[in-house]
């Protein structure tokens, strides 16, 4: 073959490439046209088997050849779920909780404190509540570095059934009193969508923990009540998985959600779980919401609290939890991990910027 004639192939080889490449630009806008038409209809699954079926046959029907069916078809699959992704790029353009819906910043204001404004906000309180004077020793301290919000847990959620529980309503009956006491919101975790109505009367913002990241029923049932949420990350959640669970409250209309990032399992054994830090500048970035940052269940290292801290605010956290107890060796749960007030002036000093 001559050099002309290889020039002339490679020219008619290119002009192909583009012809194909119109068409399955083409291809493209019909899918998208055929989309529209459907979500108009009500339907909002763009997948049809049956279709996807009879269009693979009509095509098989067809070849002549020189590729097999089986090639022919996974070319065509490939193109296919080309036209499906463009769909899918256009719903999760369209997540409640996504930046490409909201540009803006979601701020939630709580008893003074505005999650979301680009300051720095704390919470702190005991892992579980355990006495009125417990908590009201730490709601003290909290209250006199001029803070706004308590923590503590109720209902505990314990890897074993033999671990102390949690107070349940008498805990937040507790809360709620020491919170009154001192001019302090509560944040308390949620275990059960049944308890949520009643809760709302001692609670401020509703946590919903790493365990229950995943319940989709009690994250619909926060979705449809009046208060803020803290939805932690479950411990083997990925971002899209934490980012979805989000959207099951927003898409029940509560859009008051901050994101609350707490470590998750890996195969490190040097601290309790992997803070996964640059999990906060994601989800700012591919988010609206407020994004804080648990050092305590992070790390479940006391020596790790402070340097973590900083991480999450150098990062661009909104705000950092933390558990304190007024005496850790004794506390009833996570007791390896909580501060003490002596630690506790020292952290927030250090921390505070
Ligand atoms: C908590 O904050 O009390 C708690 C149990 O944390 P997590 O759900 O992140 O384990
Ligand atoms: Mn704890």
């Amino acid at each position: 073959m001559s050099n002309k004639q290889l020039d002339q192939l490679r020219q008619e080889l290119d002009q192909v490439n583009l012809e194909i490449l119109d068409l399955i630009n083409k291809r493209a806008e019909l899918v998208q046209k055929s989309a529209q038409a459907k979500e108009k209809q009500g339907a909002n699954r763009s997948y049809d088997p049956v279709r996807e079926r009879d269009m693979l046959n009509l095509i098989k029907e067809n070849n002549k050849g020189p590729f097999e069916n089986a090639t022919i078809i996974h070319l065509f699959k490939e193109i296919f779920k080309a036209g499906l992704e463009l769909q899918e790029d256009n719903h999760s353009k369209a997540l409640l909780v996504s930046r490409k819906k909201k540009p803006e910043d979601t701020i939630i204001e709580i008893n003074g404190e505005k999650f979301g404004d680009g300051n720095q906000h704390f919470i702190f309180g005991p892992c579980a509540v355990e006495s009125y004077e417990q908590v009201a020793q730490v709601a003290e301290q909290v209250k006199k570095k001029g803070l706004k919000l308590l923590r503590g847990g109720a209902f505990k959620p314990r890897t074993s059934p033999y671990d102390f529980q949690g107070l349940g309503f008498e805990g937040l009956e507790i809360l709620k009193r020491v919170a009154d006491e001192y001019d302090l919101a509560v944040v308390s975790e949620i275990v059960n969508p049944a308890d949520l109505e009643k809760a709302l009367d001692y609670i401020d913002v509703i946590q919903i923990g790493a365990r229950n990241m995943q319940n989709f029923e009690l994250l619909k049932a926060a979705g449809e009540v009046n208060k803020p949420v803290l939805l932690k990350r479950g411990m083997s959640a990925t971002v899209a998985d934490f980012i979805n669970a989000a959207e099951y409250i927003n898409s029940r209309g509560n859009g008051n959600i901050i994101l609350c990032e707490r470590g998750i399992r890996t195969y490190e054994t040097s601290t309790r779980n992997t803070l996964d830090i640059t999990a906060v500048p994601i989800l700012k970035q591919e988010t609206h919401l407020p994004v804080m940052v648990d050092v305590t269940h992070s790390t479940g290292r006391r020596d790790l609290l402070i340097p973590a801290a900083k991480a999450a605010l150098a990062i661009g956290a909104d705000g950092v939890m933390a558990e304190v107890h007024p005496d850790p060796a004794v506390a009833l749960s996570d007791s390896a991990q909580q501060m003490d007030f002596e630690m506790f002036d020292r952290f927030m000093k250090e921390v505070k910027s």
